[in-house]
């Protein structure tokens, strides 16, 4: 005869790429802990592929050598490269993995950002025209100082990968989240997932719950990585156009279907600000926004409001 079936809730929360991963899942029998080691092993996965901080990721790599020479990188890498240029079609150009050419000066954690000199300068190397994808799998930077980071969506790009493991493993609900990027699979056995929206001048206080299920939501906010300067808020969404951090917004969360969409998206209306970037949520079937102006007003995507 087997054992009595084990079924619960588990969950397990660690420090990966940059930041804290968090899974929750129902297991059946004792499916749920090697659910877990799969995703932990594919965050750890991702981390050395696409780290700025590991010399060895490909995307060191690239940003060493691709101002000089064609670089080969994997297939992998080579998507996330497509689809980021993508996003920057979409975004009218909000959305840019070359806004690191000015991005690598500042040091969130130190609070040092780059002098006005070496800000004009930097700027000059941004520009998704300045990389180049060769169809032979390599990739090159038009001028020395061209830089790339995945940041803005090396996260939600993570969580799809989790969930289509979880889901490969048989795991029908579940809640993965890395910092502000998170996917509720199936619902939470018979009820909804709230997924809370924090108050961006305030840690603990959540200021609005949104039932979800199997939806991914995103949230980019400028207080996750910032230091003040001067009266100044200085932080890690940065406007490509000018290398300096967006202003305008406290927080945009997106809600989509795939992680990596909500992530970009959240990342890039960020930078495009409410009116331009309600626009481009507004004009995107099954993407939804919720934003929190400097001032505290919430503003919401119309479907979000018909559907109340
Ligand atoms: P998120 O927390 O998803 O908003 O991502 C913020 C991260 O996105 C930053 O830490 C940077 O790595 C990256 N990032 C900042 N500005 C941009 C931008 N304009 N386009 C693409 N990625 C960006
Ligand atoms: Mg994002």
């Amino acid at each position: 005869m087997p054992g009595p079936a084990l079924a619960e809730w588990l969950t397990a929360s660690w420090d990966v790429m940059g930041t804290r991963a968090s899974v929750e899942l129902w297991q059946q029998d004792q499916e749920g802990v090697a659910a877990i080691e799969l995703v932990k092993q594919e965050f750890q996965r991702l981390n050395q592929l696409l780290s700025p901080w590991i010399e060895t990721s490909e995307l060191a790599r690239v940003n060493a050598l691709a101002g000089q020479q064609p670089v080969t990188v994997s297939t992998e890498f080579y998507q996330l490269l497509e689809t980021s240029r993508q996003y920057s079609v979409v975004t009218d150009g909000a959305f840019d993995i070359t806004f690191a050419s000015a991005g690598h000066l500042y040091d969130f954690r130190a609070g040092i950002e780059p002098d006005a000199d070496a800000l004009q300068a930097a700027v000059a190397s941004i520009g998704m025209q300045r990389l180049l994808l060769h169809p032979d799998s390599t990739v090159s930077f038009t001028s020395p100082g061209t830089r790339i980071d995945l940041g803005g969506i090396a996260k939600g790009y993570a969580i799809d990968q989790a969930i289509d493991l979880l889901r490969g493993a048989g795991i029908e609900h579940a809640w993965v989240s890395l910092g502000g990027d998170s996917y509720t699979l199936g619902d939470r056995r018979g009820r909804l997932w709230q997924v809370g929206i924090r108050h961006p001048r305030s840690d603990n206080e959540v200021i609005l719950k949104v039932p979800v299920e199997n939806l991914a939501v995103s949230t980019s906010g400028d207080y996750q990585r910032f230091f003040i300067q001067d009266g100044q808020r200085v932080h890690h969404i940065i406007n490509p156009g000018t290398g300096k951090s967006a202003g305008e917004l406290a927080s945009v969360t997106i809600l989509s279907e795939r992680s990596i969409d909500a992530d970009a998206l959240s990342t890039s209306v960020f930078v495009m600000g409410s009116k331009r970037g309600m626009q481009l949520v507004e004009s995107m079937p099954g993407v939804s926004a919720i934003m929190v102006t400097l001032s505290g007003e919430v503003l919401y995507s119309s479907d979000l409001l018909a559907s109340d």
